[in-house]
């Protein structure tokens, strides 16, 4: 029973500290911490002063083996010009991260950020849309005789179209154009609560918070901006 013992307890002791090194479990954030390390980040990255390499090191990566705590969901434009890890100065397990064309929210969308919110603990949904977004172009532009496809992506984006149409009388194009792509952003946000009870539920509890953003390619900053329609 001794030599049994013996045996045990430095095995277990090994098996802990290998399991510990493989589950290390980040402490929950709250939206305004969550918010504000993006926002650090940003202006890490405007400053190209980047700490990427530093979060992503092997070490990093053997930490989040066992389990994911991403403090934070982003849905955001494919654009090559708009990758959220590198805007944000942000290393492995930090972002859950969803891109389309046009920062648009269909039930795959809205089923990944539940997934995110309900079971990795993620607190803060930011919406970010970004200035000269090739999607809401597309949308001013569109003729109605799109393959189906990009037509579906056409079709989400036209509300924010016809919206901006509205607001931007004469012939403001650049205006219109950017009151397309600010629609776009409150519209996905307001689809998040409208389509998603779960998620409803979790801001309404103050569990997660949406935040409404926008990148400026040009000078790099991401700004928020209220996601109420106006
Ligand atoms: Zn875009």
């Amino acid at each position: 029973m001794k030599v049994k013992t013996r045996i045990f307890l430095p095995t277990l002791a090994f098996l802990l500290l290998t399991t510990a090194a493989l589950t290390f479990e980040a402490p929950w954030v709250d939206p305004d911490t969550a918010l504000k390390k993006l926002l650090d980040g940003n202006r890490s990255f405007v400053a190209n002063k980047l700490t990427i390499k530093e979060s992503s090191a092997p070490t990093k990566r053997l930490g989040l083996v066992a389990g994911q705590h991403p403090y934070a969901v982003i849905l955001s434009c494919s654009d090559s010009r708009v990758p959220p890890e590198i805007i944000f100065d942000k290393g492995l397990g930090e972002l859950f991260v969803i891109r389309d064309a046009g920062n648009i929210a269909d039930p795959i969308v809205l089923g990944s950020i539940e997934y995110a919110v309900e079971h990795l603990g993620s607190s803060l949904i930011m919406v970010m849309g970004h200035t000269r977004c090739g999607a809401v172009k597309a949308t001013l532009d569109a003729t109605g005789h799109e393959d189906p496809n990009v037509g579906a992506i056409v079709k989400k984006i036209s509300p924010a179209v016809q919206l901006a149409r509205k607001k931007i009388k004469g012939n403001d194009q650049a205006g219109l154009y950017a009151s397309a792509i600010n629609f776009n952003v409150k519209l996905s946000a307001q689809s998040l609560l409208s389509e998603s009870p779960l998620i409803r539920s979790l801001v309404d509890s103050g569990k997660v918070r949406i935040v409404c953003a926008e990148y400026d390619v040009q000078d790099g900053t991401v700004k928020t901006m209220s996601c109420k329609m106006k």
